[in-house]
């Protein structure tokens, strides 16, 4: 199928099948760009009041720009992949100092700026812009790669290079911002992964994998690594009012967001309780801590794309509580915990104890 004929078909489709969202009603490319950051790995449908509460707190570049990195994880709280707002915040500094805060309107000046990769620049360039770079993510890869009934694995470079040019000559021949909207569109909605409608689909005459009985099949793709399994054990250091929080520092997962202190180990329980008492006489900074109870409450888990989480949270009883602890903890009153921005695991960890009432809020 030509990719003239292909963009002529989906430009009718899309006519009639547009989604309404809140961020296609502008050609701001700052709330352009926010979208496109957060439904970066991310649903619509769970990302969409993230966006509401993002542009609301942060309504323009500016403004994004003067506020704190903690403010800005902290409206990212529970979204995951959190690189995502420290590139957002970086980039709005660097677009407000070098650029008067101006967003940059070429394809080749918006893929240069952090945390924007292929994807984001061609969807902001042509969304807010009219630039003519198609997009190319998940969805257009398995509808493509179905249509042309392509049966190499999507991850090799020829691959990606074959379908990025197909779908690259067909958007110079119509409008860019409605043939990307309307790739993205057709992939989630009827292209889908698991029950496409091939049935009522406006390609099913031209489309390969439909013809060859092969839509199942097709892409293909090559096996996933296993996921690199951790296990985090926590520690909720009690006292009436007040708790003990970390904020991760390390280049790893959740860098700056808070947690409660935390030892990680090779394996589901902690062989050594020495090492437990040594860790928490660092924190406390104090050699003599005479650990009175230390009970596991609590135990959940968490997966990212390449891990999987195990956090194992315990509840320490300590004799005395010393007034200076290690510097990079923070003693935090009980109620104040909200105002801090955790990973998922430590937000439901504080969302069950409040279920069992030992959260003093
Ligand atoms: S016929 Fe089916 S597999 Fe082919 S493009 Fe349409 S929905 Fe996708």
């Amino acid at each position: 199928m030509n990719s003239i004929l292909f963009a002529k078909i989906l430009i009718d489709w899309w006519h009639k099948n547009k989604r309404d969202l809140p961020w296609k009603h502008t050609k701001d490319p700052y709330k352009i760009w926010v979208s496109e950051i957060i439904l970066q790995q991310t649903r619509v449908d769970q990302g969409t009041p993230y966006y509401h509460r993002f542009i609301k707190r942060f309504p323009d570049v500016f403004v994004l720009a003067k506020a704190s990195e903690d403010d800005v994880l902290k409206v990212w709280e529970g979204l995951g992949y959190y690189t995502r707002a420290r590139n957002l915040h970086s980039t709005a500094k660097q677009i407000v100092k070098d650029n008067d805060g101006l967003f940059p309107e070429n394809y080749e000046d918006i893929i240069k700026l952090k945390g924007i990769g292929p994807y984001s620049a061609a969807a902001i360039s042509s969304f807010a812009f009219e630039g003519s770079h198609a997009v190319v993510d998940g969805n257009v890869t398995r509808m493509v790669t179905r249509i042309l009934g392509i049966y190499d694995a999507v991850e090799l470079p020829e691959t990606k290079k074959s379908i990025q040019s197909y779908v690259s000559s067909a958007i110079q021949t119509v409008r860019p911002s409605s043939f990307n909207q309307a790739l993205l569109d057709f992939g989630s909605q009827t292209c889908t992964p698991k029950d496409p409608g091939c049935a009522y689909c406006p390609f099913n005459l031209y489309c390969k994998a439909y013809h060859q009985n092969v839509v199942k099949i097709l892409p293909i793709k090559r096996k996933k690594q296993p996921r690199k399994i951790r296990y985090f054990h926590y520690l909720d250091l009690s006292s009436v009012n007040q708790i003990i929080l970390h904020q991760r520092s390390k280049n790893d997962i959740w860098k700056n967001l808070f947690e409660l202190p935390m030892i990680e180990t090779d394996s589901p329980t902690i062989e050594n309780p020495e090492s437990l008492l040594k860790h928490i006489d660092i924190i406390l900074n104090d050699n003599n801590t005479t650990l009175v109870s230390c009970h596991k409450i609590y135990e959940s888990t968490q997966l990212l794309t390449h891990q999987k989480i195990n956090g194992y949270f315990y509840s320490i009883s300590i004799a005395k509580i010393s007034k200076k602890i290690n510097p990079s903890h923070y003693l935090v009153e009980r109620k104040k915990v909200s105002n801090f921005a955790f990973p998922k695991i430590i937000t439901e960890y504080f969302r069950h104890l409040k279920k069992t009432d030992e959260l003093l809020f």
